[in-house]
């Protein structure tokens, strides 16, 4: 039924971007890495599909990795950004949208009472933590394996070898010492939390974690588990930070800290909140974020922080899902979704299962119960993954070129094209039967690439 896709306009970019962007690209993932092949070169966007440079229309999942909770080119969004540029792009001074963006945040928000913004949601956390640790004036941070927050030094850590939960660096150009200030737990694993506040709970500033880890494959938490962090937390006086940069906005208003029934102290966020702008924040009450300058002694600032453009993306976006309470109807397709492809993967009889919350989906290739740490992934769902994904991609499907990245649904996307998902996913499971064992590691065949 496919056509074989032509990539010859996408092929001729990305040797041209090989040559002046290193591995092609402007953050790593895109550069199909762990899928292999040429990724399509992307010329635009439209409600649920994309167009590459060939005039090839995928059906998208990707969403910008998040921020496109109303879907490509949404006309409100699109209208307000076009009157917003017409008044000017950037003033370095206080803005009336910003302040409205703001209150948004305030109301929607548990504990929130200021905000203040940034221009990414690495941002957001790395200026989150040293308002965290200037406030408590201690250093420790701690992290979950399987969370990421960004490319922030003292948070591209990973566990340390050994019963010792000391970071290592999980990055070259980390030194040791931005390392050794963090502390790595595994997640869904009281034990280990509990001997690292016995140890260490009067040192730690802060734990930060993704109340929704939806970075590395979606590790649903049992929520008793997030309620036992901000336990150990409030004992031992250290802050906790919820990031919120995925599940901000995009789980409703209140993010993963109402839909859990557990405030943080500090939350930080991005992607939705920007519309598909530049845009982070982080937030928390009064009482802590008056520690920030100009108020307080910790530092922290941007030329372009708070930008009117961006601003207005990311006001437009809210207003919309407020006002005709969005989140409903994403969870709806969603329930339809886990439905569908719930019963796709079953039928197919390769091991697999669907997480979903709200509208962030994943497939956990391999696991037959849903794994709620890194460490619980199948060491194959990665080979399984490439196959399936490139076999998407050739039918016009496009998933995030990683077996470890969720799927986004927005409110562009219909029931139909699940049904289209669905479908599709059972004819490539399918083929890849008949080619044998689907779960058997195989070589990738880069879709359409001339190359
Ligand atoms: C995407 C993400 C970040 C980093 O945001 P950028 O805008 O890419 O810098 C941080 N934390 C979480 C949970 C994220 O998903």
């Amino acid at each position: 039924m496919s056509e074989q896709r032509v990539s010859k306009r996408s092929t001729q970019w990305f040797d041209r971007a090989l040559e002046v962007l290193p591995g092609g690209v402007s953050s790593p993932v895109r550069a199909f890495g762990s899928v292999g092949g040429t990724p399509p070169v992307i010329r635009s966007g439209d409600g649920a599909h994309v167009v590459d440079v060939d005039g090839n229309r995928y059906l998208d999942f990707v969403g910008s990795w998040g921020p496109l909770i109303l879907g490509h080119a949404n006309r409100h969004v699109v209208s307000a950004v076009l009157d917003a540029v017409q008044g000017g792009t950037s003033f370095g001074a206080p803005s009336a949208v910003e302040i409205e963006l703001a209150e948004e945040v305030v109301a929607g928000y548990p504990g929130i009472e200021q905000v203040r913004f940034v221009s990414s949601g690495t941002e957001a956390v790395m200026s989150a933590v040293r308002l965290a640790r200037g406030a408590s004036e201690r250093d420790i941070i701690v992290k979950f394996s399987g969370c990421y927050h960004g490319h922030v030094d003292h948070l591209l850590v990973a566990a340390g070898s050994g019963l010792a939960t000391f970071g290592t660096p999980s990055s070259l150009g980390v030194p040791e010492p931005s390392a050794s200030q963090t502390r790595v737990l595994p997640l869904d694993d009281d034990d280990a939390l509990a001997a690292l506040f016995d140890r260490e709970g009067d040192r730690i500033a802060a734990a930060i974690i993704e109340p929704v880890p939806a970075n590395n494959g979606l590790l649903l938490q049992r929520p008793r588990f997030l309620a036992t962090l901000r336990e150990h937390c409030t004992r031992h006086g250290a802050l906790l930070i919820f990031d919120e940069v995925i599940s901000g906005f995009r789980l409703g208003p209140g993010g993963a800290a109402a839909h859990y029934g557990v405030q943080p102290d500090l939350a930080t966020f991005g992607k939705v909140i920007g519309g598909g702008m530049p845009v982070g924040a982080f937030g928390g009450p009064r009482e802590l974020m008056r520690h920030l300058a100009p108020t307080g002694g910790v530092y922290q600032a941007g030329t372009l922080s708070g930008n009117p453009v961006a601003m207005t993306a990311g006001l437009a976006t809210l207003r919309y899902l407020q006002q005709y309470d969005c989140w409903e109807g994403l969870e709806e397709l969603g329930q339809y979704l886990k439905q569908r492809l719930g019963n796709v993967l079953k039928r197919s009889g390769v091991p697999a299962t669907l997480v979903r919350i709200g509208s962030i989906f994943w497939i956990a290739w391999g696991s037959t119960a849903d794994p709620r740490s890194a460490e619980a992934i199948h060491p194959d769902a990665a080979s399984i993954y490439r196959d399936v994904f490139h076999g998407l991609l050739e039918r016009g499907i496009a998933l995030a070129p990683s077996a470890y990245e969720v799927g986004f649904l927005s409110l562009a996307h219909r029931p139909g094209h699940i049904d289209l998902l669905a479908d599709t996913l059972a004819e490539v499971l399918d083929n890849l039967k008949r080619k044998g064992d689907p779960t058997a590691p195989a070589d990738a065949e880069p879709a359409g690439s001339q190359s």
